[in-house]
């Protein structure tokens, strides 16, 4: 049913699984728009359902929620651990981007990391162990390393640190019941990249402009654009984006992240994410277009817009942690004050240690100096809670 009646035209209803942070987004670009919003999610507080024209309150495979998204114009996702199948079921009833079949690809590593490889495109070099038998000599060569679950994987979570066989087998059997495993090596990294993908067709395929991104503990924690590295790796970025979502036929935005290693500033994929992403946040106050307005125009048959950054940036993210005890909000003036900083919340009533509550981003002359704004205004905010305690 792809290509029946393009372009969707405003007021026709848009459906969205998934009602977090990012379905909050795309949900203000598509009303913004002048669509219409059914957004499904099991979560009564979802942070979309506070723009939504209507909240479906129920499991992303619930029947009844899957007949009302079948009525919709067009559908899409903001996670990719939704119902694969009911994703390709919904696809014969109404237009659905990304489809399914690319959805199933990222809810697993294993798949995720075969399709890369087979579009000819490297990866970290790995091996699938679903029972400890799998360990051979092959696996000493990814030593140390690092063993991630296969599914369900997110923020650093179902991932340990590997030294030794002998760590391995530990490893495994305290967590194999639950899941099948890859073992990566662990790669020299000196910057990690992400690149968002805008794609409706052949003819029609954007990217924004490669994030710098640094984690913490696992989660991403600043993203900064342009990213400091050679006008050539950042090319390459973007090539090797492109070339993923061609492969693929992808249809739809496209998270590619990306790991810069070793001295050589080799090229590697990490991982996909078939949506918006954490590290495409800075496209909402930096760019021409955002990644959820690209999300809206593709699910309605338009061709990306232009994604040009208008000034270099550093979004950092705002995690629970810096919520007080109670769940005292913080104080946001230094950053509300600040004409260069652009303060988004989500949103979400219960402030959690590592939850995604929302994010500020700095423009700035440089990604340099925004960064290093960016770290003084969020020290200013941490500052202001120690005091309010
Ligand atoms: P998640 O799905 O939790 O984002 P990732 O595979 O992206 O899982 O891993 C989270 C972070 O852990 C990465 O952003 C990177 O900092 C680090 N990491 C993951 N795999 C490797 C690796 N093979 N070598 C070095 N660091 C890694
Ligand atoms: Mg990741």
């Amino acid at each position: 049913m792809l290509e029946q009646n393009l372009p969707i035209q405003p007021p026709a209803t848009l459906g969205l699984l998934g009602g977090g942070q990012l379905g909050r987004m795309f949900t203000v670009a598509a009303k913004t728009m002048g669509y219409r919003v059914i957004v499904v999610d099991p979560d009564p507080l979802a942070p979309a359902a506070h723009f939504a024209d209507q909240h479906i309150c129920a499991p992303f495979d619930d029947a009844n929620a899957l007949q009302q998204l079948a009525q919709c114009a067009a559908v899409t996702t903001e996670f990719e651990n939704v119902n694969a199948d009911a994703m390709k079921a919904l696809a014969e009833k109404t237009r659905v981007t990304p489809s399914g079949e690319l959805v199933a690809i990222a809810q697993n590593r294993i798949t995720e990391k075969t399709t890369i490889r087979k579009s000819g495109l490297p990866t970290t070099p790995f091996q699938v162990i679903q029972t400890s038998s799998d360990v051979n000599e092959q696996t000493t060569t990814l030593l140390p390393g690092i063993l991630k679950t296969a599914t369900m994987g997110y923020d650093g979570k179902g991932q340990r640190s590997i030294n030794t066989l002998a760590g391995l087998h530990i490893g495994l059997s305290a967590l194999l019941k639950e899941n099948s495993f890859i073992l990566e090596r662990k790669l020299d990294l000196t910057t990690e990249l992400s690149v968002i993908v805008c794609r409706l067709d052949t003819a029609h395929v954007k990217t924004f402009p490669p994030a710098e991104n640094i984690h913490e503990n696992g989660i991403l924690a600043y993203s900064l654009v342009p990213a400091r590295l050679p006008e050539t790796i950042i090319k390459r970025a973007e090539s090797m984006a492109k070339h993923l979502a061609e492969k693929l036929n992808y249809v739809g935005v496209l998270a590619v992240e990306m790991f810069v290693v070793g001295e050589k500033q080799q090229l590697v994929i990490n991982e996909i994410a078939p949506r918006p992403h954490n590290s495409g946040h800075y496209t909402i106050d930096a760019c021409i277009s955002n990644q959820f307005q690209q999300q809206a125009r593709i699910m309605c048959g338009l061709p990306p817009a232009p994604t040009n950054l208008h000034h270099p940036c550093c979004m950092v993210n705002l995690l629970g942690d810096i919520w007080g005890e109670n769940g005292e909000e913080p104080n946001w003036t230094p950053i509300l004050e600040a004409p260069d900083a652009f303060l988004h919340l989500y949103g979400k009533k219960e402030a959690r240690t590592g939850r995604k509550m929302g994010h500020f981003t700095v423009l700035s002359n440089s990604a340099e100096n925004a960064y290093k704004r960016a770290l003084y205004l969020f020290a200013e905010v941490c500052k202001n809670n120690q005091q309010v305690a």
